[in-house]
């Protein structure tokens, strides 16, 4: 695709774009009585328009049916959490039974590491990235000390180098290597929320298994932004969120995936609850734990169904919009905004924005990371003033996501007159 950093352009690829109707599906959020150019999806997706209905279905079949509703609403509240599985396979890229959802995101991820994080003498290390999303330091470091162990004893973080910005695979497969005695698990995230980098998940999940290890992954910025094929990467677990990429609201429901070849040894250690019990005899309320042999043998309490339902809302979307074009517009959109950044840089004397994400398409998903070389933080406001939302990082970085279900190629061009403006 050659592209020009031009309006009539960019509306010509919205108008030749398959999914241009589906931004009419979300509200966009308004500055000074126009549409701004909301490039936050990664933090928090937009609200559907069809939400309110999907709430107001099971408040409907509450009041209709008080808590015969388990069983007589629309959508019977006992089995909620089994629509999603379907929903949710092609984009995570997982049989049914390796999936469920239920609690939120650091729940799941402390959760799936009392599974997968069982240290011995010999093995008890973890493996992450260097600044990874703080509630994922804070959880491995609280896990890692619940096993008797100090942080800088056990968990092993992988950095950029000097001067980089984002982590070499050669770096992280050799410090798998260089660890083979002693990992027990490699936890990364798919997508790192500060520079957008997307790691090689299948070369990792190999290493990791090679050396003996488990590997899980935090998908909270990869879920319904890039390609995951869970299931054939043999990944071992993974949670994530459903509010950023996955439109689903604040604080919505997460999802947790356990790959097949776990789900039916009951021997794991877990934390469990009721409705983690086999199916058929949850109500004899008998004693000893027996777990359902899929991933829903996790769950802890009944399904939170006026979120599970907001959840709904957005992936029937994503099913009609089709997950394999959504990344193929993904990832058209996202080479636009490189290209039109890179052309306002190069038409500058001094560089302003040094664009930390990797160009490589492999590398990125949606989001850009635009790290400020002057001035950042009055240029974020100056955009916040002009109808952007984008997302402000301390020390100078503006991190920005065109999402291909509601924003379009105007969106992005708008920007760069924007910012072309600001800096010019
Ligand atoms: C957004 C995000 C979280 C947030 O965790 P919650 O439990 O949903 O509050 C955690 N980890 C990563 C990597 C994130 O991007």
């Amino acid at each position: 695709m050659t592209y020009l950093n031009t309006i009539d352009f960019a509306k010509s690829l919205d108008e030749q774009d398959p999914l241009k109707a589906f931004r009419s599906k979300f509200f966009i959020p308004q500055h000074e009585g126009k549409d701004t150019v909301y490039f936050t999806g990664n933090s928090l997706g937009l609200q559907p328009k069809s939400t309110a209905s999907y709430i107001q279905q099971e408040l409907n079949d509450w009041a209709q049916y008080g808590v015969e509703g388990h069983f007589h609403a629309k959508h019977p509240w006992l089995s909620y959490h089994e629509i999603f599985p379907k929903l949710l396979s092609p984009i995570v890229g997982a049989l049914e039974e390796e999936l469920v959802v239920m609690n939120q995101l650091t729940v799941n991820l402390h959760l799936l590491m009392v599974s997968f994080y069982r240290p011995t003498q010999q093995r008890y290390k973890i493996i992450c990235e260097a600044k990874a999303f703080p509630s994922d330091q804070y959880a491995l470091e609280s896990q890692v000390k619940f096993h008797g162990y100090a942080y800088e004893e056990a968990v092993v973080e992988v950095a950029p180098r000097e001067g980089e910005h984002t982590i070499r695979l050669e770096d992280i497969l050799s410090t798998v290597e260089q660890h083979r005695d002693s990992v027990a698990l490699v936890l990364f995230g798919g997508v790192n929320y500060y520079t957008g980098q997307l790691f090689d998940m299948p070369t990792i999940t190999q290493a990791a298994h090679k050396a003996g290890a488990i590997c899980g992954f935090d998908l909270a910025h990869a879920a319904g932004n890039v390609e995951l094929k869970l299931h054939d990467w043999e990944v071992d677990f993974a949670c994530w969120c459903s509010y950023k990429y996955l439109n689903s609201g604040p604080g919505g429901v997460s999802g947790a995936f356990v790959h097949q070849k776990h789900i039916a040894n009951d021997s794991l250690q877990r934390f469990a609850g009721w409705w983690g019990y086999k199916k058929a005899d949850r109500f004899k309320m008998d004693k000893g734990f027996e777990p359902i042999p899929t991933a829903e043998g996790w769950q802890l309490s009944n399904a939170p169904v006026l979120s599970m339902a907001a959840h709904k809302a957005s992936l029937d979307i994503f099913e009609e919009a089709g997950f394999d074009r959504l990344i193929a517009k993904g990832k058209l959109l996202s080479g636009y905004l490189h290209f039109v950044l890179n052309g306002i840089n190069e038409s500058q004397t001094a560089k302003a924005i040094e664009i930390i994400t990797p160009t490589n398409e492999a590398e990125r998903g949606c989001q850009v990371s635009m790290l400020m070389l002057k001035d950042g933080k009055q240029l974020f406001d100056e955009l916040m003033r002009q109808g952007v939302i984008a997302d402000w990082r301390e020390p100078n970085v503006i991190r920005v996501a065109p999402v291909p279900l509601y924003n379009s190629f105007e969106d992005v061009w708008k920007f760069g007159n924007i910012i072309s403006g600001l800096i010019g």
